[in-house]
């Protein structure tokens, strides 16, 4: 077992609820793995009081970042000294490095990890056309990462479609030569359907689209990790498609945090 000294740099995870999360565990075994001494604990804090907690995080110098969760990541990107464009433009942080100065950085890796879990699986979307089912948290970071990516056109279909004409603003007024428009439960026509929404984390939820009209040569991914297959997962089988489960994102999202949260051992660097 590794012991905590007085060099051990500390990582946190802010989140209210707190009690599910298993990025701790995740990144402390990858943080073992590598033999590098620090340890993530949960940091369990209200909205009212992230503010608060976030100044004195800023102080404390042991302190190497933190991942941000529910409800947190929109609230706390004006409480970082500084964001990546991306992160600005979406709107939203899930993690946080704290610099030697004291200066917390915030970077957004929601879309990436998305991204990263596709080309791991060995689908490029780099060319392809894309449907996205959502205009939420998950939806908005993974459609600037899809275009980000090089996807040759997007459609966003949400339930709330002022939601989409809003995350489709602004792609276009990051990128002003994407191809993004709004449309229908319908996503015949496109090279990989994604889920982007909470429809099918229950039992009995509709789903996400119209997936009577799905062809096999579509490939259906999810962002829902729980259960693995989704009805429209299982649908998208029955319809003879390629299916992409929504652990990889999880998955490719740990290695980018440990990435960035500088948890992978650097030969002869000091604590
Ligand atoms: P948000 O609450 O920000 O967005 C929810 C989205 O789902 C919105 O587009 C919303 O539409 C839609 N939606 C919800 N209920 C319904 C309904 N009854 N009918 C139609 N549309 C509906 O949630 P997040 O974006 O943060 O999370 C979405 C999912 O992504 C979650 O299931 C979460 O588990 C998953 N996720 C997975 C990650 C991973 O690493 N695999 C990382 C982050 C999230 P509307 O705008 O109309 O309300």
């Amino acid at each position: 077992t590794r012991e905590i000294t007085g060099l051990t740099r500390v990582y946190g995870i802010l989140a209210d609820p707190i009690h599910h999360v298993k990025t701790p565990q995740m990144l402390n075994a990858l943080m073992a793995r590598e033999g590098r001494d620090g340890v993530m604990v949960p940091f369990h804090v209200a909205s009212d009081d992230l503010a608060t907690l976030v100044a004195g995080l800023k102080a404390m110098k042991s302190l190497g970042g933190f991942v941000v969760t529910v409800p947190h990541k929109t609230a706390i990107v004006d409480l970082c000294d500084a964001v990546s464009d991306s992160a600005r433009r979406i709107g939203a942080v899930n993690t946080v490095r704290r610099e030697a100065d004291g200066r917390l950085i915030g970077e957004m890796l929601d879309g990436k990890g998305f991204v990263g879990g596709l080309l791991a699986a060995g689908i490029d979307p780099k060319g392809k056309s894309v449907y996205l089912a959502g205009a939420g948290g998950a939806a908005n970071a993974i459609a600037f990462a899809f275009v980000e990516a090089g996807i040759s056109r997007l459609t966003i279909a949400n339930r709330t479609r002022a939601k989409a004409e809003d995350l489709a603003a602004r792609l276009a007024e990051a990128y002003p030569a994407a191809q993004v428009e709004i449309g229908t439960p319908d996503p015949s026509g496109h090279d990989i359907v994604v889920n982007g929404t909470s429809l099918g984390l229950k039992d009995g939820d509709p789903l996400p689209l119209d997936a009577a009209r799905l062809a096999p040569e579509q490939i259906v991914a999810e962002v829902i990790m729980q259960p693995e297959e989704t009805a429209l997962l299982a649908a998208a089988k029955a319809k003879g498609c390629p299916i992409h489960f929504g652990k990889p994102m999880l998955a490719c999202q740990l290695d980018l945090m440990a990435d960035f949260l500088g948890m992978r051992a650097l030969p002869g660097a000091g604590a």
